[in-house]
């Protein structure tokens, strides 16, 4: 059994991007750029910008971040959103989710061009992604995708199974391993028998968010288990949906939670906005 060391890889890609975006910056004579935009108090919400505000430092990308108030209007939102679209030091726009109540997060998200939309999130970049086409899918999913290259694990012509159907995950985890020749399904709350569903999978992948969800039972022999999920344990421990004690001694190749998916989430955000730099300079 191997663990799939999120880490490490997520590492050497934030290296391989610094060549990258210094190849960007002698080319066009200014840093390839992410806004990040923070709007309101959420405590987990500022951690992650402020890691992908460090991701960003150690690649070679300027970020912008803004950090907005609690009680900003929908039309001071869509402002600066509009402002950051034309901003030409600007490749990438990411507005952290989940936004406060009273505002319309799908019209925030509708203002970023999809050039600019490095989360992948927009109508115009999932159609792209579900038709096999050029754009920026989201950085989980992507992440997996790229795990599973470094680490040399097949895709094409396994079974895989996500779990989960969410917009920012399970849904285009599962167009990625379509687009890659995987035979797919997708599993959520409504599925009739997800143990059986599991059981058949060479590629599991967990999008749910409750711990414990996959058991040993529910995973094949010489499986490859990929766990997207981020739990709070009993111990108060982060865990993910996997009981990862019992499922490795099955697997061909696991993730741990933290130091799987999360890392690599955040590579795949760096690589977007490099890409998105270099397809718009
Ligand atoms: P979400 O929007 O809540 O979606 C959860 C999905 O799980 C839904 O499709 C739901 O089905 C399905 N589900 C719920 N209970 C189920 C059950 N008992 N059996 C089968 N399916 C079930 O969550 P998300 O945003 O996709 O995130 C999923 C997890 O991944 C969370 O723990 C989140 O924190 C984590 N996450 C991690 C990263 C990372 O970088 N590591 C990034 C994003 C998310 P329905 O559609 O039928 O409701």
């Amino acid at each position: 059994m191997t663990i799939l060391d999120g880490k490490a890889v997520a590492a050497q890609i934030r290296a391989e991007l610094r060549a990258r975006t210094l190849e960007f910056e002698r080319k066009h004579g200014k840093q390839a750029g992410l806004a990040v935009v923070l709007i309101g108090n959420d405590p987990a919400s500022a951690i992650y910008v402020r890691n992908k505000i460090k991701g960003c430092e150690e690649a070679g990308i300027r970020s912008f971040a803004y950090e907005l108030p609690e009680k900003i209007s929908q039309e001071e939102a869509l402002a600066l959103i509009r402002r950051l679209a034309e901003d030409k030091k600007v490749h990438g726009i990411l507005l952290q989710l989940p936004v406060p109540g009273h505002l319309d997060a799908a019209a925030l998200l509708g203002a970023i061009p999809p050039e600019k939309d490095v989360d992948g999130f927009s109508a115009e970049n999932i159609g792209k992604l579900a038709l096999g086409e050029e754009g920026s899918a989201a950085c989980t999913p992507l992440g997996i995708m790229e795990l599973l290259l470094r680490y040399g694990i097949t895709v094409s012509g396994k079974r895989a199974v996500v779990v989960g159907r969410s917009r920012i995950v399970g849904r285009p985890m599962a167009l990625l391993l379509l687009n890659a020749d995987a035979t797919v399904t997708v599993c959520h709350s409504k599925t009739k028998d997800l143990k059986e569903e599991c059981r058949r999978a060479d590629i599991l992948i967990s999008a749910v968010g409750r711990a414990g969800l996959i058991g040993p039972d529910m995973v094949k022999e010489g499986a490859v288990v990929i766990d997207v999920g981020m739990n709070r344990g009993a111990d108060g421990k982060l865990c993910g949906d996997v009981d990862f004690a019992a499922v490795k001694e099955k697997v061909s190749f696991i993730t741990p939670v933290p130091g799987g998916v999360g890392p690599m989430t955040i590579a795949m955000l760096l690589t977007n906005v490099c890409r998105a730099a270099e397809r718009n300079p």
